[in-house]
C-alpha cells in the first residue's frame, strides 16, 4: 500500500499553518473534523474544555475496519509550544522548518497528519484493518490538562500509541512520575541601610535551602531541579517574600516520594534552624512547601500486549525498531495510568520545542508505513 507522500506533506504544511498554542487548539480541531466528516467518520468532542480551559475539547474518531483484531487507539496532541503564532513553514527538498521566529509544531502535527494520511489509504484502497480510534488531545503542553480530563470509558480499546517522539521507529516503553515542588518562604520586610535588624531576608533563606539540596541526576531513574526564584521588591528593602518553583523525576515512585520529601525536610530545617543574629527581627520566618503531583510513571512489560502488537507491524515490513524510555512525562503516561497500554512512536520529528525544529518527509512516510502496518 502506497502513501501518497505529496499528499502528506501538503496536509502537514496545512496543519502547522493553523496556529495552535495550548488552549487555542479550537481551529485544528474544527479542521480535523471537516477532514473525518468528508471520509464520512463520526467525530466526537468530548466535554473537556471546561476543566482545561481549551477553546476546544478531545476529538475522538472511530473506524470499525472490518479486520477481527484487538482495536487499538492512536493518540496526538493539537497543541504546540510557544512561539507559535504566525507560523511559516519553509520546505527544502524534503525538510521543513519553520520561518525561524517560530516553533515548526511538527510536535506533534507531524502524528496528526501521519494518521490522517494512514486512514485516508486504508479507506480509499478499501483495504481491511482493525478497529482504531484516533484520539487528539488539548494542552498536551501545558501539564497533559487535556487528557487529564479525558474519560477512557470513551474508548474500546484498551492498547494504543501516542505519536509523539523524535527519531524514527523508536518505541517508548517508560517516562518517569513528576512531582512539581512550590516553596514560599516568608520573612520580613525591613529597610536595608536604616533597621536590617528588624528584617528577615526570604532570599537568604531560600539561598541557604537550596544550597543544601542534591540538584540535577540524583540516580540512574532520578532528577530534580530547582528552575524559578522569584522574590524581593527594591535593592534597599529587606525582601520579604521569595517564591522558589521547582521538580522532581524518577521512573521510581518510591524514589520520588523520597527525594520529594527529602527536599521538604531540606526547606523545613532550614526555617527552624533560623536564629536572629540580634534578638531585634519582628518575627520568625514560615514555609509554605507545596508539592503538586504532575503526572504518574509509565512502565510497560517487555510481553506487553501493545509491544507484541508493535513487534508485529515491524517485522511485517521489516522495520528494525528501537526500545527506550524516556525522560519525561506526555499523555502516554496519563492513558497508562488510565489502566490503558499506551507506548509512545516516534514521527521523525528533531529538535523539537526550539525555533530550529526540523522533519523529514521520508521519516514521516515511515512512521506511516509502520502505523499500516499495525492496522492492516
Ligand atoms: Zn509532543
Amino acid at each position: 500500500m502506497q502513501i501518497d507522500q505529496e499528499r502528506l506533506a501538503a496536509l502537514f504544511i496545512t496543519l502547522c499553518e493553523i496556529d495552535s498554542p495550548s488552549k487555542k487548539e479550537g481551529r485544528v480541531a474544527e479542521y480535523l473534523k471537516s477532514i473525518f466528516q468528508e471520509m464520512g467518520t463520526d467525530v466526537t468532542e468530548d466535554g473537556s474544555a471546561d476543566e482545561t480551559g481549551s477553546d476546544c475539547g478531545n476529538l475522538i474518531v472511530r473506524f470499525d475496519g472490518g479486520l477481527d483484531k484487538e482495536p487499538v487507539f492512536l493518540n496526538c496532541h493539537m497543541d504546540t509550544v510557544l512561539p507559535a503564532e504566525g507560523v511559516k513553514v519553509v520546505r527544502q527538498g524534503e525538510v521543513f522548518a519553520s520561518q525561524g521566529e517560530t516553533v515548526l509544531g511538527g510536535d506533534d502535527k507531524a502524528g496528526i497528519a501521519v494518521l490522517v494520511e494512514v486512514m485516508r489509504t486504508l479507506t480509499e484502497n478499501n483495504m481491511p484493518f482493525g478497529p482504531v480510534e484516533l484520539v487528539f488531545t488539548t494542552c498536551e503542553e501545558i501539564g497533559l490538562l487535556g487528557v487529564k480530563a479525558f474519560d477512557p470509558g470513551l474508548l474500546r480499546s484498551k492498547i494504543g500509541f501516542a505519536l509523539d517522539t523524535t527519531g524514527v521507529h523508536k518505541v517508548i516503553t517508560g517516562a518517569p512520575a513528576a512531582n512539581r515542588i512550590v516553596a514560599e518562604i516568608n520573612g520580613v520586610a525591613a529597610h536595608a541601610g536604616l533597621n536590617p535588624e528588624q528584617g528577615i531576608n526570604a532570599i537568604q533563606l531560600a539561598a541557604q535551602a537550596i544550597a543544601g539540596l542534591e540538584l540535577g541526576r540524583l540516580d540512574s531513574e532520578s532528577t530534580a531541579n530547582i528552575g524559578l526564584v522569584e522574590g524581593g521588591t527594591a535593592t534597599n528593602i529587606i525582601p520579604e517574600r521569595v517564591v522558589v518553583k521547582g521538580e522532581i523525576r524518577s521512573h521510581s515512585e518510591e524514589k520520588l516520594v523520597a527525594y520529594t520529601e527529602k527536599t521538604k525536610d531540606v526547606f523545613s530545617k532550614t526555617i527552624t534552624n533560623w536564629q536572629d543574629p540580634t534578638g531585634k527581627a519582628k518575627g520568625c520566618p514560615t514555609l509554605d512547601f507545596q508539592v503538586v503531583p504532575d503526572y504518574p510513571v509509565m512502565k510497560l512489560d517487555s510481553n506487553a500486549d501493545v509491544i507484541r502488537r508493535i513487534e508485529q507491524a515491524a517485522a511485517a515490513i521489516n522495520a528494525d525498531l528501537e526500545f527506550m524510555v524516556a525522560g519525561g512525562g506526555s499523555d502516554a503516561n496519563i492513558f497508562n495510568s488510565y489502566g490503558l497500554q499506551c507506548a509512545i512512536l516516534s514521527t521523525g520529528m528533531d529538535k523539537v520545542h526550539s525555533t530550529e525544529e526540523t522533519i523529514r518527509l521520508s521519516d514521516m512516510v515511515c512512521t506511516a508505513q509502520l502505523v499500516l502496518a499495525i492496522l492492516a
